[in-house]
């Protein structure tokens, strides 16, 4: 069954009245995940995607939602949040290499199937967003790297990010 996929970049770039700054993607890209570390609100994908930007832009401050992609809970939604050309705010530091996807809640118990098919509905939205715009020069995009944030944060900016489920998530989608 195709994962539900809402495009929500204008929406939220009119909201904001603005976005982050546009960047390159090259090969020293990574894929990053996320998690709420709550627990989820269950209703549905736009509900989710606009409580994490009200978060970020509202509360935090920020240009506007941090992350690219946002993966619903127990569902597996998936909202296109961010445009994957712009350097958001997810990974302290790293930023400019990072493309981020949150998955709501806190990720505790079993992980859904619907949700781990979420988040690879989204890395292959990135794979064919960036060979669509970058054409053959885009397709290293095939090859980054998932991490989960914890892994790839840099020293002192440490994190439980994604916690131990997001982590099942990020090993279930590394081995295929
Ligand atoms: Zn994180």
């Amino acid at each position: 069954m195709p994962v539900p996929f809402v495009d929500m970049r204008a929406e939220l770039v009119a909201l904001a009245g603005g976005d982050f700054v546009r960047r390159e993607l090259t090969s020293e890209c990574a894929i990053v995940l996320h998690y709420w570390g709550c627990p989820p609100l269950e209703q549905g994908v736009h509900e989710a995607a606009m409580a994490t930007f009200h978060h970020h832009f509202v509360t935090n401050g920020w240009r506007s939602i941090g992350y690219h992609y946002h993966v619903s809970w127990p569902d597996g939604a998936v909202a296109y949040v961010g445009d994957v050309f712009t350097a958001r705010a997810n990974v302290s530091g790293l930023n400019h290499l990072a493309i981020g996807i949150c998955v709501e809640g806190d990720l505790k118990g079993d992980i859904p199937d619907a949700v781990i098919e979420g988040v690879r509905c989204a890395i292959g939205s990135i794979h064919a967003e960036v060979v669509r715009r970058m054409g053959d020069k885009g397709q290293f995009v095939y090859g980054l790297p998932i991490y989960g944030h914890k892994e790839f944060a840099l020293p002192g900016h440490g994190t439980v990010c994604p916690g131990p489920g997001g982590m099942r998530i990020v090993e279930a989608l590394r081995v295929c």
